[in-house]
């Protein structure tokens, strides 16, 4: 008999079988693609092959068309695929604020169940600082709240490396259940060599700096900048399908059952609206992600109902065999209902919500009270906007209870409720003054004191609020300075503009 230390170095860059499966419970593999829109992968009709691995599984599976993120940033989105709840129910929605303990994730009840669970994942937003190690066995996040991780992220091969490690050491008797959070197609779009020049030349230092969405608003690229921009976030995502390809055939090589699920959190913005990058607008470009699901028992189709990553963790349970009465997700290896789709965000000044349906979808903008509604069936592009009132108010009408309660009418005033504090902290409600404050419809008048606690007193019609302010129990987390001064810089971070 060798021991499994022996093994282990023998093992590591050795492609060797893993351990032997059990077919009544396979493994499921979750992979999650920072930032990658739907339209840039072959498998969705690019014109440049970026994913052949991506685009096998696509065939072999499900590939669902205009699948949406729940939100338009990598925090508030990751945390919707792992609780099958809007960011409005999570309200993981700033930067200081973590998932209360009593929300459960989908991990959990697979650990519960007796699966071998590991998550893998290459960006603070995604760390266990924001709660998402509860659950699983094993949780690498590099040390990444700690260190420079955007100047230096984390590689997918070392993600892929652990995670094959991570099946040969553990991979025997119970199945596993992987979560591969992927960063190298996120801007600054930084694919190594050779795939640095797939689809264009070499990007120049300056090329690859990263700025803000800020500094862009100011100084839009040419097209030609633009156009390089693209080939350098395609030439990343042909990288990550090619390693991508290397994890999933060790599974096809070995005798392991797996279900396949490969999504992203959102979608990137390359001057359709004006502006580049992501997390200030709700459009199709930054919330329409691939969704594909592949796996025993899955005969290969293209779904055209809508679904999103709210459906992720209910699929996962139901994969599993285990119950998940949490959310609205739906099994997606089934039928999926007609339903409407939620998504809000007050990044970057913005404050934005959006309700979408089979065939329509209103886009308010908070700051102006404007309203749009696109018919994503003549128009999936979202190119030809609608002004038509009574189209708005019937969707508007649905948008409100999905979001909750937010006001409670007190003797004509209006009072704000669930604002969150931990010691002195605000962790809840983003509150950075009167103009901040995110309320619908946007001519009632907010007041707000002066210093800590920012009670605010809205004396208006009782209406909606951008935010839910979630359950109370939420607990806040501190970024460090530096991390925090890091995030400014790369404009995550509600940071004044870049001058
Ligand atoms: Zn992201």
């Amino acid at each position: 008999m060798v021991s499994a230390s022996v093994l282990l170095p023998l093992l590591l860059g050795c492609p060797g079988p893993l351990p032997k499966g059990d077919a009544a419970r396979p493994d499921i593999v979750l992979i999650s693609i920072d930032s990658l829109r739907a339209d840039h992968l072959s498998a969705y009709g690019y014109d440049r092959t970026t994913s052949p691995n991506l685009d096998r599984l696509a065939r072999r599976g499900l590939r669902f068309v205009g699948a949406r993120a729940a939100s338009p940033w990598t925090l508030p989105s990751h945390m919707t695929m792992l609780t099958g709840r809007w960011p409005t129910e999570h309200n993981v929605v700033e930067d200081d604020i973590a998932l209360a303990p009593d929300v459960p994730l989908v991990q959990e009840a697979l650990s519960n169940a007796g699966y071998t669970t590991a998550g893998f994942v290459s960006t603070i937003y995604v760390s266990g600082g924001y709660g998402f190690s509860r659950g699983f066995g094993t949780f690498k996040d590099y040390g990444i709240a700690e260190h420079d991780n955007l100047a230096h992220p984390v590689r997918v091969e070392t993600l892929v490396e652990d995670a094959l490690l991570l099946a040969k050491e553990k991979g025997s008797g119970a199945p596993l259940f992987l979560f591969i959070h992927i960063y190298d197609v996120h801007y600054p779009y930084l694919p190594p060599t050779p795939w640095d020049e797939k689809f264009d030349r070499v990007g120049t230092p300056e090329e690859m700096r990263y700025h803000s969405y800020r500094y862009f608003q100011k100084r839009p690229l040419s097209a030609k900048r633009m156009e390089h921009q693209v080939a350098q976030y395609d030439e990343g995502i042909a990288y990550v399908d090619n390693a991508i390809g290397r994890l999933k055939e060790a599974w096809d090589d070995s005798d392991r059952p797996a279900y396949w699920i490969v999504t992203a959190d959102h979608g990137e913005e390359f001057g359709e609206r004006g502006s580049w990058g992501h997390a200030h607008t709700l459009y199709r470009e930054a919330l329409e992600i691939p969704l594909l699901v592949a796996g025993p028992g899955i005969e290969a189709a293209v779904r055209t109902e809508r679904a999103g990553t709210i459906d992720l963790a209910a699929t996962i349970a139901a994969m599993a065999g285990v119950s998940w009465p949490h959310g609205p997700g739906v099994d997606l290896r089934g039928a999926v209902p007609d339903r409407t789709f939620i998504a809000e965000t007050s990044r970057f000044d913005s404050a934005r919500l959006s309700i979408a349906t089979q065939d329509r979808r209103l886009d308010l903008d908070l700051t102006d009270g404007q309203r749009t509604v696109f018919d994503l069936t003549t128009d999936p592009r979202e190119e030809h906007g609608s002004a038509d009132s009574a189209q708005a108010d019937a969707l508007e009408q649905q948008l409100w209870p999905l979001l909750g309660e937010h006001w409670v009418a007190d003797g004509g005033t209006v009072r704000t409720l669930g604002l969150l504090w931990s010691g002195n902290a605000r962790v809840g409600q983003s509150l950075v003054g009167p103009a901040r404050f995110g309320l619908y419809p946007s001519d009632a008048s907010v007041y707000l004191d002066a210093s800590p606690p920012f009670r605010g007193v809205v004396t208006a019609p009782a209406a909606g609020l951008l935010r839910y302010e979630g359950p109370r129990t939420a607990v806040g987390i501190t970024l460090a300075d530096d991390t925090r001064a890091q995030l400014e810089a790369l404009g995550y971070l509600q940071a004044e503009p870049e001058e």
